[in-house]
């Protein structure tokens, strides 16, 4: 029996990586059924909402997405579709793996960069809580909210993620030292849940000095645990150590739903040129295909990638080679068929 996913193809660079994932999905014999659902701007102009009730239903029903980047048109109401999505469904873990493709030489192409940053997806600076004070915006606010029980929850997944992964490591990121209430309270869930999981070391850093350490030591990291602001910024940071955002995938975990879709967003200045590199999209529906079961097909995906990054006759642009969107697919497919 086939499994449903929904499928928003998005906007920009969207449809042309989007499908190109559909191919390689299809190539590597998963048995998906494709639900294909609107979102975004181009939603907004077809249908006049970016946001059809139609696409939460399927989303609800399924429980997985597979999307592609979302524009959010002006003056809808809407701050961001993605983290409308997300807010919806609750999906509380962002997880961005960056580790360096053996295939690919970078500027730390002799390090081992292999971490994975679980992110507080729903709570902090991002949650919205702001207003400006009168007259002529003389100030502004932005509250800072962190519930005990949203970091109980993330620290939770970070640890069990790395048991179940076989990693060793959690780092929890945070400003305790200037944020004393709110980053301290995550710092002091941390401290107290790291103690049930004794087969995993732990360690917590201040964020300025783990941008630093990222950069001169990224072999030291494994999981890293923060939240959402910090997690944004070095999750952008993590994704320059491998080789930019074309490469760097993403999930967004809830307790049902699961949304994976790339770091990146919808790339306008080579939407439609069929130039864009669909890796990072790719990578997320890898990270899908392991979220489904489908584990064996995960790792073949990922080793296709690692053949055809390999050659610059097959590499997109962005990323020094001479492929398009087509060719590189195209390569990937040949590379999965040879197993
Ligand atoms: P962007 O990620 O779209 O583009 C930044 C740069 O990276 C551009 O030069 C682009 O050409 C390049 N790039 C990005 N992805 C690429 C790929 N796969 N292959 C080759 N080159 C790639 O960031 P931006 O320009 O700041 O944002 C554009 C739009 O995307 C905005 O409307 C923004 O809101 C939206 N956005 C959506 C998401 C999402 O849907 N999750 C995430 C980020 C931004």
């Amino acid at each position: 029996m086939s499994r449903k996913v929904s499928l928003i193809r998005g906007d920009g660079i969207g449809p042309e990586i989007v499908d190109a994932t559909v191919s390689v999905i299809e190539a590597l014999g998963v048995n998906l059924e494709w639900e294909e659902v609107r979102a975004g701007s181009g939603a907004y102009k077809d249908l006049g909402t970016p946001l059809p009730e139609e696409t939460l239903l399927s989303i609800a029903r399924n429980q997985c997405v597979l999307k592609g980047p979302l524009e959010t048109p002006i003056g809808t109401g809407f701050r961001s579709i993605n983290v409308a999505i997300r807010k919806h469904f609750d999906m509380y873990a962002n997880v961005r793996p960056a580790k360096i493709s053996p295939a690919m030489t970078t500027r730390f192409s002799d390090t081992k960069v292999d971490m994975v940053i679980v992110r507080e997806n729903t709570e902090g600076a991002y949650a919205g809580i702001e207003h400006v004070i009168p007259p002529n915006r003389a100030a502004a606010e932005t509250i800072i909210l962190i519930t005990r029980w949203a970091c109980e929850r993330i620290v939770r997944y970070a640890f069990e993620y790395a048991r179940r992964e076989g990693r060793s490591k959690v780092t929890l990121v945070h400003k305790a030292n200037i944020l004393k209430e709110s980053n301290g309270l995550l710092l002091e869930v941390g401290q107290t849940i790291a103690r049930e999981y004794d087969d995993i070391q732990f360690e917590d850093m201040i964020v300025d000095n783990c941008c630093m350490q990222m950069v001169v030591r990224p072999e030291q990291f494994d999981v890293i645990v923060t939240e959402n602001l910090f997690g944004d910024i070095l999750s952008d940071l993590a994704a320059g150590l491998i080789g930019g955002l074309g490469l760097t995938p993403g999930a967004n975990i809830g307790e049902g739903a699961a949304m994976f879709e790339a770091v990146h967003g919808t790339a306008p200045d080579i939407a439609g040129k069929g130039i864009a590199n669909p890796t990072a999209l790719m990578r997320s529906a890898g990270m899908m295909l392991g979220h489904l079961g489908y584990v064996s097909e995960g790792k073949l995906l990922e080793k296709a990638i690692t053949k055809a990054l390999a050659s610059p006759s097959t590499r997109t642009g962005d990323l020094g080679g001479t492929a398009n969107t087509k060719t590189y697919t195209q390569a990937l497919i040949s590379a999965i068929q040879e197993g």
